[in-house]
C-alpha cells in the first residue's frame, strides 16, 4: 500500500551508505519517584551528512528530550542512538547544542573569549589557534567587528549568531539546536532563520534542530520528521528542500503547511494516512 499520497512523489529509497546519525526504535523517559513519563515512543530515523533535519511537534512531545538523548545526556530506555555506527553514551565535542537561552553566555568574557571557552576547555585548540578560530566563525556570522564586545550590549539576534558561532567553531560532527530563535521577535526570527541557511550554504554542517513552528521547519530542513504529541512517536517524514524564506506565503508552501498540519494534529486522517502509506517506512517528497 506504499502509494503516494495525491499531487506528491514518493522520493528515493533510503541510500545504502552509512547515515551519520541513527535514532533506531529510541523510547526515553523520565523517572521520578512518584511516575515515570514517557516521552517518545520507538522513534527512528536517520540524518545524513549537511541535512538539515528538523524534528517538529507540539509542546511536549518529546522533541528537546531526543535532542538530549542526541548529545548523550539521557540515554534511551529502549533502541540505540549511534553517530557514525558508534553508540552514544555520554556528552562529546562531536555533538554541540545550541538551546534557546542565549543568556547563558558568560557576560564576564567578551564575543571573542566566549567562542574561545569550549575550544580551550576541551583543550580542543591552543590558546592562538583558538583565537584564530573563533574571529573565522565570529566575522562568518557577521560579528568580527564585536569580538571584543561584550555580551549584555549585544542585541538578542546578536547573542543568537554568538551562540552558532561558538558551536560551529567546534566543527561538531553534527549541530543540534533547541528552538535556537523561539525567544526572538519575528523579524529578527526571520533573519536568523535566513541567515542560518547562508551559513550552511557556505559552511555545509550538518544540522538537527528542534522547533514547534510548521513554517520554521519549512523554511530551515531540508527533511521534517512529524512527532506526535505526547509520547512522541514517528507521524511521517517529510521533505522540505525546495522552501526557503522566499518561499513563505507562496501557494505550495501553503499547501504543504496544511498537510503538515493535518498529519500533526487530525487524529483521524493522520491516522488512516498512516495506514494507507505505511509512514514507518517511505519518504514523501513536497
Ligand atoms: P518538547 O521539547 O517537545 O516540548 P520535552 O522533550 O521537553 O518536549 O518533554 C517531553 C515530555 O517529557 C513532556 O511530557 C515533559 O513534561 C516531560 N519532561 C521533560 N523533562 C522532564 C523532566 N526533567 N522530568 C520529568 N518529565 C519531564
Ligand atoms: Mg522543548
Amino acid at each position: 500500500m506504499n502509494a503516494p499520497l495525491q499531487g506528491h512523489t514518493v522520493s528515493k529509497p533510503i541510500a545504502a551508505a552509512q547515515a551519520l546519525l541513527s535514532v533506531d526504535n529510541v523510547s526515553l523517559e523520565y523517572r521520578t519517584p512518584q511516575r515515570v513519563v514517557r516521552a517518545t515512543h520507538q522513534v527512528s530515523f536517520e540524518v545524513d551528512p549537511a541535512d538539515r533535519f528538523v524534528l517538529l511537534g507540539p509542546s511536549g512531545c518529546g522533541k528537546s528530550t531526543l535532542l538530549k538523548a542526541a548529545a548523550g545526556f539521557i540515554q534511551p530506555v529502549e533502541g540505540e542512538i549511534r553517530l557514525q555506527g558508534q553508540r552514544v553514551d555520554a556528552p562529546g565535542p562531536d555533538r554541540i547544542v545550541v538551546f534557546q537561552e542565549f543568556d547563558q553566555l558568560p557576560p564576564w568574557k567578551t564575543v571573542k573569549q566566549n567562542v574561545m571557552f569550549p575550544l580551550l576547555a576541551s583543550k580542543t585548540l591552543k590558546r592562538k589557534e583558538a583565537e584564530a578560530r573563533a574571529l573565522h566563525y565570529l566575522q562568518k556570522v557577521g560579528l568580527a567587528a564585536f569580538a571584543d564586545a561584550y555580551p549584555h550590549t549585544l542585541s538578542g539576534g546578536m547573542k543568537a549568531r554568538v551562540a552558532i558561532a561558538r558551536a560551529l567553531a567546534m566543527q561538531p560532527k553534527i549541530l543540534l539546536m533547541d528552538e535556537p530563535f523561539a525567544a526572538l521577535d519575528a523579524l529578527t526570527r526571520r533573519k536568523m532563520q535566513e541567515e542560518l541557511l547562508l551559513l550552511w550554504e557556505e559552511v555545509r554542517f550538518t544540522l538537527l534542530f528542534v522547533t514547534h513552528s510548521i513554517e520554521e521547519a519549512l523554511v530551515v530542513g531540508n527533511r521534517i520528521l512529524l512527532l506526535s504529541p505526547h509520547p512522541g512517536r514517528v507521524r511521517a517524514e517529510v521533505h522540505s528542500h525546495q522552501y526557503d524564506l522566499h518561499s513563505l506565503g507562496g501557494v505550495a508552501f501553503q499547501e504543504s503547511a496544511r498537510r503538515i498540519h493535518r498529519l500533526l494534529f487530525d487524529e483521524g486522517q493522520s491516522a488512516q494516512t498512516e495506514h494507507e502509506l505505511g509512514f514507518a517506512d517511505i519518504r514523501i517528497a513536497y
